[in-house]
C-alpha cells in the first residue's frame, strides 16, 4: 500500500465530523469585559486531543487565559522543511441566539450540514487540520520533516496569536503554511489587504454663529471625503488586477467631529477636532510606502485647501497588505497534486477576500501560504452559519495529501 493511501485510511469521516461538532460546543467568543470569555477552554480541549495522539505539544500563553496550542510530528533537519496546517480557535460573537433556527453552540448536524458559530470560521478547519496530522501518526507514516498544527488565539481581533508565533522557535523555521479558512475547499494563492487609516483634522474652536473666529475642520473632512473615489480610482490603477480577487477599495467608515475624546458635540461650536476613518481594502502591487506616500498626499492636498487647518493620518493597526504566492512554489505544487489525489477532480482556485493569519505569516516570515478550507465564502460571522460536512471531510483529505507531498515520507 502506497504512504498515501495508509494515511488517507486513518481519516475516518465520522470522527472529523464530530470532532468539529464538539470545538463547535465549546463557545470561544472573546470578550473583553469578560475574563472567563476566552478562547481558553477550547485551547484545552485541542491540547488534550493532540497529547492523547502522540503529538509534541507546546502552549503559548499569548495574554492571559488566551493560549496558542502549537503540535508538531518529525522534526525539521538542516536543509529539510516545516509545514504548518493553520488554524483560529477564536469565532465571532452569535448575536441574538434568538435569530438563530440552530442553538448557535450546538453543533447541530442536520441533513449533512454542522450548524453553529464557528462551523465554518473555522472550527471545520481546524478539525480536518486535527484529522489529518494525527492520520500520519496512526499510520506510521514517519515524514522527512515537520508537520505542525497550529490552533491559534485572536485572529478576528488583533491577530496576537499568530504575531506571537512569529517570534517563537517554531514558528521563525517555518517553511510554508496552509491557512485551513472557509475557502470552498478552493487552492486561494491571493488575499486582499487592509488598511484602517485614521485622518485628524485640526482647526481653531469657535461659536458657530461667528465662524470667521474659528477654523472649520469640518469642511475639511467634507475634502477628505471628497478624495476617496479619487483614492481608490489611483489604487485600482496601481495594484493587479486579479480573477480571484475584487478591486481596491476606499471606504469612509467613520465621522466624528469632535472626537468622543475630545469634546462633546453640540450644535453651535465649531470643534477644534474632527476625524474620519478609511477602510482600504487592496490586491497585490502596492507596498506600505506605496500607500503612506498615498495617504500623505492628501493630507497635504486637503491642508493646502483651507489654510489654518492641520491634517494628519495615523494607521490603526499595523498594515496588512494583500498577499500572493506564485504557482511555481513546492507548496502550491504539493495542494496540486494533493487535490487532486485527494478528491479525484482538478483543483478549483480562488482568493481570499479579506485577511487572515496567513497576512501576517506571509508578511512576518516571508513564507508562501495557500488558504483552503471547508465552507462557504460568504457564511463567516452570519446567523446560522454552517459547513457541510462532506467537505470537512474532504478538506482533512486534501491537508494530508498536501503534507505528504509537501514533506514526504521517511
Ligand atoms: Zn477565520
Amino acid at each position: 500500500m502506497t504512504a498515501l493511501s495508509q494515511v488517507l485510511r486513518k481519516i475516518d469521516a465520522d470522527e472529523v465530523v464530530e470532532l468539529t461538532r464538539a470545538l463547535v460546543r465549546i463557545p470561544s467568543v472573546y470578550r473583553p469585559d469578560d475574563p472567563t470569555a476566552t478562547e481558553a477552554h477550547v485551547a484545552e480541549f485541542v491540547e488534550a486531543w493532540l497529547r492523547r495522539e502522540g503529538f509534541t505539544v507546546e502552549v503559548q500563553e499569548v495574554a492571559p487565559g488566551r493560549p496558542n496550542v502549537i503540535g508538531s510530528l518529525g522534526e525539521k533537519r538542516p536543509g529539510g522543511r516545516s509545514l504548518l496546517l493553520e488554524g483560529h480557535t477564536d469565532v465571532v460573537t452569535e448575536g441574538d441566539p434568538a435569530e438563530w433556527s440552530h442553538p448557535p453552540f450546538s453543533g447541530e448536524l442536520v441533513g449533512g450540514r454542522i450548524y453553529g458559530r464557528g462551523t465554518a470560521d473555522m472550527k471545520s478547519g481546524l478539525a480536518a487540520a486535527m484529522a489529518a496530522a494525527a492520520a500520519f501518526r496512526r499510520s506510521g507514516v514517519a515524514l522527512r520533516g515537520k508537520l505542525v498544527l497550529g490552533a491559534l488565539v485572536d485572529e478576528e481581533d488583533g491577530m496576537i496569536g499568530v504575531r506571537h508565533l512569529c517570534t517563537t522557535p517554531v514558528g521563525r523555521e517555518l517553511d510554508a503554511a496552509i491557512i485551513c479558512e472557509p475557502e470552498e475547499n478552493e487552492l486561494c494563492l491571493e488575499q486582499r489587504g487592509v488598511v484602517w487609516a485614521r485622518f485628524r483634522v485640526r482647526g481653531k474652536m469657535a461659536h458657530g454663529a461667528m465662524p470667521e473666529a474659528g477654523v472649520n475642520p469640518i469642511a475639511a473632512l467634507g475634502r477628505l471625503l471628497g478624495a476617496a473615489p479619487g483614492l481608490e480610482r489611483r489604487l485600482r490603477k496601481v495594484c493587479e488586477k486579479s480573477r480571484h480577487l475584487r478591486p481596491p477599495t476606499v471606504t469612509p467608515t467613520i465621522i466624528q467631529g469632535p472626537p468622543h475624546k475630545v469634546g462633546v458635540p453640540q450644535s453651535n461650536v465649531i470643534p477644534a477636532v474632527a476625524e474620519t476613518t478609511f477602510d482600504i481594502r487592496l490586491t497585490p502591487g502596492i507596498g506600505a510606502d506605496g500607500i503612506r506616500d498615498e495617504l500623505e498626499a492628501i493630507c497635504r492636498e486637503v491642508a493646502r485647501a483651507q489654510p489654518g487647518v492641520k491634517v494628519e493620518w495615523e494607521p490603526v493597526n499595523a498594515f496588512r497588505l494583500a498577499t500572493k504566492v506564485d504557482r511555481s512554489e513546492a507548496l502550491v505544487e504539493a495542494m496540486v497534486r494533493g487535490v487532486k489525489q485527494a478528491t479525484k477532480r482538478a483543483p478549483r482556485y480562488g482568493g481570499v477576500p479579506g485577511s487572515t493569519d496567513g497576512t501576517i505569516l506571509r508578511m512576518e516570515l516571508g513564507i508562501p501560504i495557500v488558504t483552503c478550507g471547508p465552507g462557504d465564502r460568504l457564511i463567516p460571522h452570519q446567523v446560522d452559519e454552517f459547513v457541510v460536512a462532506d467537505q470537512v471531510v474532504e478538506a482533512a483529505r486534501i491537508y494530508a495529501a498536501s503534507a505528504l507531498n509537501y514533506l514526504e515520507a521517511e
